[in-house]
């Protein structure tokens, strides 16, 4: 009995230096095997047991069970204290926080949401409320109120994508007209800007999906000189201080006298015959405006006696072509990033 407890306590105080040495996981799993695994030491000294009188085989037991209890909760506590150096060891590493980092990957604005917010920040600024509305409605809104009856040959020019005999997507922002109109007294003061739809075929100059951004301007007293200025500044924001704008007489059901809207080359400004932007006219054409038609006031309960108003639409795709000199609109919807990027 003596000799064994002997036994033991040489084979634990072996068993400390050795845990003392194990400096990670793995040696400290290699000493567990060696002494507590199957076929470690405490294993053979359990086997000594046989040897001894019966009657002293049960204490041999308990002592040799006692021991093993005790060596096991010397390990757990090995492994604990392990744990908690390699935590200690990676709380006390420096980094060097003045090394340069890696840029992360960032997006940006696509150049059409950006021409947009440039155009809304402009009139916005003027006190212009921007407002959006549903990109599916009924002929009434597309046409009828806008004083294109359903037998107008000007609907057949819009080749809309129609949903049902009455419903259909909007080949333009001008229902947003209508229902503002509808909804506020006048001095009506407001931009739309949004997405558009018709069956043209996909080309370097149309796609079937685009936007427009709208303006309407209805008060006492508006007439062409407030379109004019308004739409200079624009221009001035969008393109550069130099830029002038012109009207060419045009015809829409919904404005009477009717104008498209052009704005000096801002590549060549009007000083190349050779300009492959402006095909050296040095004018690109934005869109279409005029004054609002009397019909369509009458169509929302104004006066057009007493009330007048102004409204222009242009793509926003076109005026991106312009400004980042872009030959190919559909490079804008690609979703190339290297492409887009570039024009910041
Ligand atoms: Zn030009």
């Amino acid at each position: 009995m003596m000799n064994l407890a002997t036994q033991l306590d040489e084979l634990r105080s072996r068993f400390e230096s050795a845990l003392t040495e194990a400096g990670d996981e793995r040696a400290l799993e290699a000493v567990r095997v060696a002494y507590l695994g199957r076929s470690g030491e405490v294993t053979t000294v359990r086997r000594s047991i046989g040897a001894l009188p019966p009657p002293e085989r049960p204490a041999a037991g308990k002592t040799i069970n006692d021991a093993v209890e005790a060596m096991e909760a010397r390990l757990l506590a090995a492994a604990a204290s392990l744990e908690h150096r390699a935590f200690e060891a990676e709380l006390a590493q420096r980094i060097d926080v003045t090394f340069p980092s890696i840029p992360a990957p960032v997006g940006s604005i696509h150049p059409i949401r950006r021409i947009i917010e440039d155009v809304a920040g402009y009139f916005g600024r003027r006190g212009f409320a921007v407002v959006s509305g549903p990109e599916v409605e009924p002929d009434y809104y597309n046409f009828d109120a806008l004083n294109i009856p359903s037998d107008h040959p000007a609907r057949e020019g819009f080749d809309s994508f129609w949903l049902t005999d009455t419903l259909l997507l909007r080949p333009h922002t001008s229902p947003m007209q209508i229902r503002t109109m509808q909804e506020h007294r006048p001095p009506v003061a407001i931009l739309a800007p949004g997405k558009c739809y018709r069956r043209d075929a996909v080309d370097a100059r149309h796609l079937f999906q685009f936007h427009q951004v709208e303006g309407l301007l209805v008060a006492e007293d508006i007439h062409f000189g407030h379109l004019k200025g308004m739409l200079a500044g624009m221009c001035r924001e969008l393109f550069g201080p130099e830029q002038q704008v012109r009207f060419r007489p045009s015809f829409f059901p919904f404005t009477e006298p009717s104008a498209e809207v052009d704005t000096t080359c801002p590549k060549c400004k009007g000083r190349s015959a050779e300009c492959n932007m402006c095909g050296g006219s040095g004018w690109i054409e934005l869109g279409g405006c005029g004054m609002v038609h009397p019909n369509v006031l009458r169509e929302v309960g104004y006066d057009p006696e007493i009330y007048s108003g102004w409204a222009f639409g242009f793509g926003a795709e076109r005026i991106a072509l312009t400004r980042y000199e872009i030959d190919d609109v559909r490079r804008l919807v690609d979703s190339d990033p290297d492409f887009l990027e570039q024009l910041q």
